[in-house]
């Protein structure tokens, strides 16, 4: 470790153990540019008077107006503990691009009633066009220590940290409930060529925000089409892959319709063909009348005669059935919609 960073944090500490002793939050902060401490600051929170004064906040209040930007970019903030994201932000629109923290997120979720939930905050900073390093851990366990007075009053840390475990299990994790209730969702439409999986399936995906939609016809296009071309099945794992990659990347709902989902050994193959982890699968089969299907498929203008066949295969189990007769497409939707919600858990 950089013998520097222990000697600017060990002077955070000071501060927060100074901030504490005054009856407030145990937090301090320093700015350091070119090996010197230019300004320093700590916690003056109130929470009866609703003033935030936190030491990164009251740090950035300091320097604002007082150093150039060229100071500022070369200069690190060192600070107690990991910043709360308004501090975060504070530290960024300053202009300096360097936080070097003592505890770190994780380990000061321990004194909080919620865990710690890993976020990529330079990469969301980056996101943003600001460049932003994040040091975390330095001389952490002696900063675990200053909490000791938080407040004004000396409890052990092993104290504050049993009295938090013990809050941790009788509140709901906000956190936790909230990624419960958002887990993502695997939308499974099968049923027969021209029973209305596409017109209903488009609908329902344009229905929620961050959603994804597979049909599985893209995955294998190919001149001349052949039910006995024996590469057909290949296809399978194509779907495989988008459906993970479309879960991987953070969409919510994933809708996928393709007539291979009524036959439950080719279904199941490509549900384990998925590497995501961590999602819920809602299935459903569309059915209709063998007149309604005739109808639809002689509307569609496609050739041939009306293939049944897809049409009176038992629906796999566990599926919703879904009769499309003589409903619309809006009222189809609704329906699934409401099947689809219903399976959302919410904790809160
Ligand atoms: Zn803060």
């Amino acid at each position: 470790m950089d013998e520097n960073h222990a000697k600017y944090m060990k002077r955070c500490y000071e501060l927060a153990v100074s901030a504490g002793k005054k009856g407030h939050d145990t937090f301090g902060a320093v700015l350091v540019h070119d090996g010197e401490i230019l300004e320093e600051a700590e916690n003056t929170a109130d929470y009866a008077r609703r003033i935030f004064g936190h030491a990164e906040f009251n740090l950035v209040h300091k320097c604002a107006d007082k150093y150039s930007d060229e100071i500022l970019e070369h200069a690190v903030v060192y600070t107690s503990c990991a910043p709360c994201e308004r501090c975060l932000a504070a530290i960024a629109s300053l202009g300096v691009h360097r936080i070097v923290c003592g505890v770190s997120y994780k380990a000061f979720s321990r004194l909080l009633p919620f865990d710690d939930r890993a976020v990529d905050r330079e990469g969301l900073l980056r996101q943003l066009g600001i460049r932003m390093t994040l040091t975390e851990s330095v001389l952490e366990e002696e900063g675990m220590r200053v909490f000791e007075w938080w407040g004004g009053e000396y409890r052990p840390l092993e104290e504050l940290i049993a009295e938090m475990d013990e809050v941790k299990k009788t509140v709901v994790n906000p956190i936790r409930g909230r990624e419960d209730s958002m887990r993502k969702k695997l939308i499974l439409i099968s049923g027969s060529p021209c029973v209305g999986k596409t017109a209903v399936g488009t609908r329902l995906f344009e229905s929620y925000d961050n959603s994804a939609y597979l049909d599985g016809d893209w995955c294998w296009c190919v001149h001349p089409f052949s039910v006995t071309d024996s590469r057909l099945r290949n296809g399978d794992r194509s779907m495989s892959f988008v459906l993970s990659n479309y879960l991987d990347t953070g969409f919510e709902y994933v809708f996928f319709t393709s007539v291979v989902l009524t036959d439950p050994i080719i279904r199941e193959n490509i549900l384990k063909g998925i590497t995501a982890k961590d999602y819920e699968t809602v299935a459903f089969t569309l059915t209709c009348s063998e007149e309604t299907l005739k109808k639809r498929h002689d509307r569609r203008g496609d050739k041939g005669e009306t293939n049944y066949y897809w049409l009176h295969l038992s629906p796999c189990p566990g599926d919703i059935v879904i009769d499309t007769d003589n409903r619309s497409i809006r009222e189809v939707v609704r329906e699934m919609k409401k099947e689809i919600d219903a399976r959302t858990v919410h904790h809160d």
